[in-house]
């Protein structure tokens, strides 16, 4: 988690296909990839499972659902951009509202690159997060310095500290008063369409696609857009789970697009 182009994609492709490309290409929801790994030990083999969410503000419902099934949670800021770093506590108080205030967490300054020149500015930024409880570790996607590291961090607190215990979350498709833009109502069918398909990971990847085939642009979407998904999605519903999880979905869809102020 964290603020958007702070290097979160970066870090995961780094970790997991050790490749670094300076192109920003923006995620939508989540995307999942996975790695294998060994603990410190020696005596535990883990897959990891790194969910890469999308640092926009629309896709709270998306987020909250994500780390409610957490088990360890990797904060991300921009050590050359202090507004990231300030928003680091409010990500870590997200994840511990859904995934149990215990739940293991790690804290990364990337793009360290940049400043390598000047430590002041790292040691600054790390003094306000040390208050946060976590361990910081100093990260570059670019170059790869500390990035298996971080995830063993992870991973060993994930292990030894547990998952601490996760409320039940059920109100992320609380219907809200309104929705204002044409991502926050995406928030909302995202969550909803993953929820009928039962698979988050599935459902955002069914997503995605149809988003691509249709050629539209999740940071632009309009209204007329979400209205044109609705029939496909349903589509996909009904063909995946029968007749009355699709009418449900499409009921709750009409329901959401009534609340549009955009
Ligand atoms: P996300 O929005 O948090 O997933 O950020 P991205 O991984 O897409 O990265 C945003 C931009 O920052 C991209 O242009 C990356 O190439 C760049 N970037 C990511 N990590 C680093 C890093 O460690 N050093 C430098 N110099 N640039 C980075
Ligand atoms: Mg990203």
């Amino acid at each position: 988690m964290g603020d958007p182009a702070v290097g979160k994609t970066s870090l995961i492709r780094r970790f997991v296909t050790g490749k670094y490309d300076d192109n920003y290409l923006s995620t939508m929801g989540t995307v999942v990839s996975k790695k294998n790994m060994v603990n410190s030990s020696g005596d535990c083999n883990v897959k990891m499972m790194v969910w890469d969410i999308s640092g926009q503000e629309e896709f709270k419902r998306v987020h909250a659902s994500g780390f409610s099934n957490a088990n360890g949670g990797i904060a991300v800021c921009d050590i050359t951009r202090p507004e990231t770093v300030e928003h680091i506590r409010r990500w870590l108080t997200d994840l511990r509202k859904h995934a149990g205030p215990k739940i293991p967490a790690v804290i990364l300054t990337n793009k360290f690159d940049l400043v390598e020149a000047d430590p002041a500015r790292v040691i600054t930024a790390h003094r306000e997060l040390k208050t946060l409880g976590c361990r910081i570790l100093t990260t570059s996607a670019k170059t790869g310095y500390n990035v298996e590291k971080a995830f063993e961090v992870l991973m060993d607190a994930m292990l030894t500290d547990g998952t601490g215990t996760a409320p039940v979350e059920s109100d992320f498709l609380k219907l809200p008063e309104q929705f204002n833009s044409g991502p926050e109502l995406l928030d909302y069918l995202s969550l909803r369409f993953c929820m009928s398909v039962g698979d988050q990971e599935m459902g955002m990847y069914i997503l995605r696609k149809q988003l691509a085939d249709m050629k539209i642009d999740f940071q632009k979407i309009t209204g007329e857009d979400i209205t044109n998904l609705i029939v496909p999605l349903v589509k996909v519903i009904e063909d995946l789970m029968g007749k009355d999880s699709a009418r449900e979905f499409r009921k709750d869809l009409i329901r959401a697009k009534s609340k549009c102020i955009f």
